[in-house]
């Protein structure tokens, strides 16, 4: 089964907490590592970015459990594309903290320098984050 990369779009609900976020990540971690499902997230101004990577059968698996969870809505998928190679195999699913999106880096992918991932085309929202795991310490 060939790679796949996948990359959606979200906002938080209202009342989810740091302390939900991070039992989402024991969860995504967790999952993550066995389905061989590589990726990262993103949190900034109450959106998540996120990207998936693995065999298409399990993307599409995990995906379809995010989609109906209810700590997110206004899911939007920006990109889905088969691909040769992973970008983000060092994490199960990396955390890239809010402080690490600068203004100078949101413009360079965006139409402006606000942080907006529903006005950003799958393909630019992926090279964010491509270049946020080559430049921040992602956790
Ligand atoms: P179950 O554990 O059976 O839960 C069913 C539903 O209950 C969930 O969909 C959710 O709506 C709700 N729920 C579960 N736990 C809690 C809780 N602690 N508090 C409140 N509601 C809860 N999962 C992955 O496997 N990989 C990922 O990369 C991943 N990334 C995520 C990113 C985001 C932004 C969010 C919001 C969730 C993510 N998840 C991820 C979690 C995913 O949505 C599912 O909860 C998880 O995959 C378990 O799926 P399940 O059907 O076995 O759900």
């Amino acid at each position: 089964m060939f790679l796949v990369r996948l990359v959606y779009t979200s906002s938080i609900t209202e009342g989810v907490t740091e302390s939900d976020i991070q039992n989402i990540l024991d969860t995504a971690r967790n999952n993550n590592t066995a389905e061989d499902i590589t990726g990262v997230l993103l949190f900034s101004k109450n959106r998540f970015l996120q990207c998936l990577e693995g065999s298409r059968s399990n993307v599409n698996k995990v995906y379809h459990n995010i989609v109906n969870d209810n700590r997110h809505s206004e899911i939007v998928l920006l990109d889905y594309s088969e691909v040769y190679e992973r970008e983000f195999a060092d994490w199960s699913m990396g955390y890239i903290p809010e402080m690490a999106i600068t203004r100078p880096l949101t413009l360079k992918y965006s139409e402006n320098a606000s942080f907006e991932p529903y006005k950003m085309s799958g393909s630019s929202a992926h090279k964010l984050l491509l270049s946020l795991s080559k430049t921040v310490t992602v956790v």
